[in-house]
């Protein structure tokens, strides 16, 4: 690896933004707009990194026939700017299939279609990104008694390389989370890896899968797994007594609103719990009613034709899995009668969630810095910054991982639009343009009285 470059001789961005899926793009389309609109001196400068070598979203759930849990208007730009170059319907024209989606009279596109979109909209801003830049460390820069910046490393193939901002926005998005003391394996996966290892065993005969959950990605394991591998069993495990149906009617659909932010910002906590209790299953643990319908359907019509694959051992849980060379063994526990079943398969999928990535863990010494709620949580304000204290002037914006603050669609798309929008007003409120920064020095050496 090459070595640190020392930071004193670095350009300083305006802005570095930490990961580069859906948040972080719509992040630098509402920048580039802004430079397009303000021109020169005013323009504020952003880097983003991304540690995966091309853009990429969700790639090992790109199952063929999945489709958006949001609608297609909900994209990187129309809420914020309905007039955007940069909206789903530009993007279809570009491609062509314009009149036809709009013939197929359709709010949720293919996830697939979503991630095309994406990227389209990611390689219109792509000289902002670095891909294949992981970054691994934060410092704070200190000048006159503050931390005015922050210098980051960054991690590529050719070796390691200090950058310094002004400002952070963190989106590096959510982890795999597996149950405590299961490890992932050859044959023991979670979710995010389904079809990358699903590819691994094409061409073998597998007889069985295992899908551990009941939420919307345990429920499309085990339909993918069905399709693809018609020689094998798919036994579907979770405590519930069946899938639940997302809750997507129109007035509980409200709790995603960009209006819903600032009601759940400014509720007590114990509001905000109830919300979470009522609202919950817009998105956690539920299944869209077309799939569970599709699911029955099958499985009924197995039952009729008496050749059964799909099973689905409910009020259950996973006890034990253990993996050797050539299989995987799981205990499976009633929680009625408290029995286990062994069964034997070929791997076992854990579709048991995500958990946000911890954003105060790649930022070193700054994380000190940070304040936290009686809980021991981020404290984060409304422009999505986190509240530090006096001495950090740098600006540390969160795209993520603010469910305790701003709600349910923290960790989602539906308001990314609306929430790169008003970091950009926060960015600009604080003046942290280049620009205005040379004018504030400008202004500190003409006296006090020239602010
Ligand atoms: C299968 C699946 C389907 C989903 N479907 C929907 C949906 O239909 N509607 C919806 O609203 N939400 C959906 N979600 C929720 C999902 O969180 C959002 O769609 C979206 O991914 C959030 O974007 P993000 O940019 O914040 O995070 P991510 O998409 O996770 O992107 C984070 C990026 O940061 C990068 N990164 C992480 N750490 C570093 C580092 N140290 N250095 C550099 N780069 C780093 C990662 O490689 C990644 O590319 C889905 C989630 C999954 C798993």
């Amino acid at each position: 690896m090459s070595q640190v470059l020392p930071g004193d001789a670095l350009l300083v961005h305006d802005l570095i933004g930490i990961g580069f899926g859906p948040s972080n793009v719509a992040m630098a389309i509402a920048l580039s707009e802004h430079n397009a609109r303000v021109g020169g001196r005013e323009a504020i400068t952003a880097q983003f990194f991304e540690q995966q070598p091309r853009f990429g979203w969700h790639r090992g759930m790109l199952i063929d026939d999945a489709t958006m849990q949001v609608s297609f208007l909900k994209d990187l730009v129309t809420l914020r700017n309905p007039a955007s170059e940069f909206s789903f319907l530009c993007y279809l024209k570009s491609k062509g299939r314009l009149i036809d989606f709009i013939n197929h009279k359709n709010l949720f596109p293919l996830r697939v279609e979503f991630h095309d979109y994406f990227e389209w909209a990611a390689a219109k801003v792509e000289d902002m990104v670095s891909y294949g830049h992981e970054v691994v460390g934060i410092v704070p820069v200190v000048r006159d008694g503050a931390v005015e910046y922050v210098d980051v490393t960054v991690r590529s193939g050719e070796g390691l390389a200090v950058h310094r901002a002004r400002n952070l926005v963190i989106g590096t998005g959510l982890r795999p989370l597996m149950p405590e003391g299961v490890e992932r394996g050859h044959r023991v996966w979670h979710t995010s890896e389904l079809l990358a290892k699903a590819g691994q065993l094409e061409g073998t005969s597998p007889s069985r899968f295992i899908v551990v959950g009941a939420g919307q990605s345990a429920a499309e394991n085990v339909a993918y797994l069905h399709r693809r591998f018609p020689g094998a069993e798919v036994c579907a495990v979770f405590s519930r007594y069946g899938y639940s149906p997302a809750d997507d009617s129109g007035f509980a659909n409200r709790i995603f609103d960009p209006g819903a932010v600032d009601e759940y910002f400014a509720a007590p906590e114990n509001v905000k719990r109830r919300l979470m209790d009522y609202h919950g299953n817009t998105n956690y643990s539920v299944v869209d009613i077309d799939l569970i319908d599709d699911l029955y359907r099958q499985m009924y019509q197995e039952k009729v034709l008496g050749v059964e694959r799909l099973r689905f051992l409910n009020v259950s849980r996973l006890a034990d899995v253990k993996e050797t060379p050539t299989q995987v063994r799981a205990t499976v526990k009633s929680l009625v009668t408290g029995e286990e079943t062994l069964l034997d398969a070929d791997a076992v999928v854990f579709a048991t969630g995500y958990s946000p990535a911890d954003p105060l863990g790649l930022l070193g010494e700054v994380a000190d810095r940070c304040l936290r709620d009686e809980q021991g949580r981020i404290r984060v304000e409304r422009d999505y910054r986190v509240a530090t204290d006096p001495g950090l002037r740098c600006g540390i914006y969160l795209q993520g991982g603010t469910e305790h603050t701003h709600g349910i669609t923290s960790s989602l798309l539906s308001n990314t639009a609306i929430r790169v929008g008003e970091i950009l007003d926060s960015l600009i409120d604080r003046g942290v343009s280049s620009a205005s920064e040379e004018a504030r020095s400008a202004a500190d050496g003409v006296g006090s009285t020239a602010r």
